[in-house]
């Protein structure tokens, strides 16, 4: 069973539906606002929008509203750095992650430590990732919870464990488990998740070692970073006409020389132009969704805990479970300047699907 401690009053959608509306009217006319920062609105925020849950524009360039909370603790998880206050997410991404922990639990991974979600709103964020913007990205520890309950200092300071060796990108044998191959083959198990980063040397020891079933690979992508934590991703969800979907992964394991351009010297090379800015330095307000404006002004909940997905272990999404009012979304299309942005904005595009693939920006996550 699960149940959501939010109120979630009709009236409050129908604001959010009427700002919209008159959004609809401005038309292209955009205020003043629309000049500042993106992040600098969406970093402020410090609770969701109270609204249906929905995901409007890109991973890198969108908001959310209806975000959820998980709590800081639960059974098999803790959260960690919580005073960057991104464990906010559609409901559906943290109802996933609950049944994760439960699932990679029941496999003999101790628990989750449960990194960055979304900020409560989502949108650009003030440091960090590139995505994570319209609730359905995560990222996850590859270092086991511990026996004893991490005390708040603790997350805000315990290091993570790099899994990597940073000069031949090879994992580290000696920390590297049967386990995390089966927390990772656990997260790519589910429909909702469409692709998980790790690390090139972490999708090489996979390729190198996984038996049997090799379908769920396709799944796991390589991408820099990530070599202490994995990065899942759900698709869009049911209620978001304006979620924007990504490109579906190539067919095949993915254990080819698109994995083998990982290995040679072009991916670590230092960007030629290493003081271009990044994406969310030129994003305003009129780069993101036009949605996102209204999904600022929102009402907010009462406070953080009401807004706090508590899952009683049943496998039913909160999705299935809230009766959604519906918020209108009067915009056809998401327009915006993407042209105008780097293409880091578009990170985690899919591996072009002939030859190596094309040389990307290193985004920060
Ligand atoms: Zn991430």
């Amino acid at each position: 069973m699960t149940m959501l401690k939010r109120s979630l009053p009709g009236r409050t959608s129908l604001k959010l539906a009427a700002a919209l509306a008159v959004l609809a009217l401005t038309g292209a006319q955009q205020p003043a606002a629309a000049q500042e920062l993106a992040k600098d609105l969406f970093g402020a925020e410090k609770l969701p929008a109270v609204a249906a849950p929905q995901s409007f524009g890109f991973y890198s360039k969108g908001c959310f509203a209806g975000g959820v909370a998980i709590p800081m603790d639960g059974p098999h998880w803790e959260v960690m750095r919580p005073s960057r206050n991104r464990r906010w997410g559609h409901p559906a991404m943290i109802g996933l992650i609950e049944k994760l922990s439960r699932d990679a639990a029941a496999d003999g991974w101790p628990g989750l430590l449960v990194g960055d979600i979304s900020q409560p709103r989502g949108g650009p964020m003030l440091t960090g990732h590139a995505s994570h913007q319209i609730g359905l990205d995560a990222d996850i520890w590859l270092t086991p919870m511990p026996d004893n309950r991490l005390s708040t200092d603790q997350r805000e300071k315990m290091s993570a464990t790099l899994l990597v060796d940073e000069k031949t990108h090879l994992v580290k044998d000696a920390l590297w488990t049967p386990q995390h191959m089966r927390l990772l083959k656990r997260a790519a198990s589910y429909k909702e998740v469409e692709r998980i980063l790790v690390n090139p040397g972490i999708k090489k020891k996979l390729c190198d070692t996984v038996k049997g079933d090799r379908a769920w690979l396709r799944k796991i992508r390589p991408f820099w970073g990530h070599d202490y934590h994995f990065h899942m991703r759900v698709g869009c969800q049911p209620g978001s006409p304006d979620c924007k979907r990504q490109e579906t992964t190539v067919p095949g394991d993915g254990c080819d020389q698109s994995l083998a351009w990982w290995f040679t010297d072009e991916p670590w090379r230092p960007s030629k132009n290493p003081d271009k800015p990044k994406a969310r330095e030129l994003m305003t307000m009129a780069s993101l969704p036009r949605e996102c404006r209204a999904v600022l002004d929102a009402p907010a909940p009462s406070s953080a805990e009401a807004a706090t997905y508590h899952d009683k272990g049943g496998d039913k999404s909160i999705a299935d479970a809230t009766p959604a009012p519906p918020v209108a979304a009067p915009e056809p299309a998401v327009t915006g300047d993407a042209g105008a942005l780097p293409a880091s904005a578009n990170a985690f595009a899919a591996t072009p699907e002939i030859g190596i693939p094309l040389p990307r920006p290193r985004p920060g996550n």
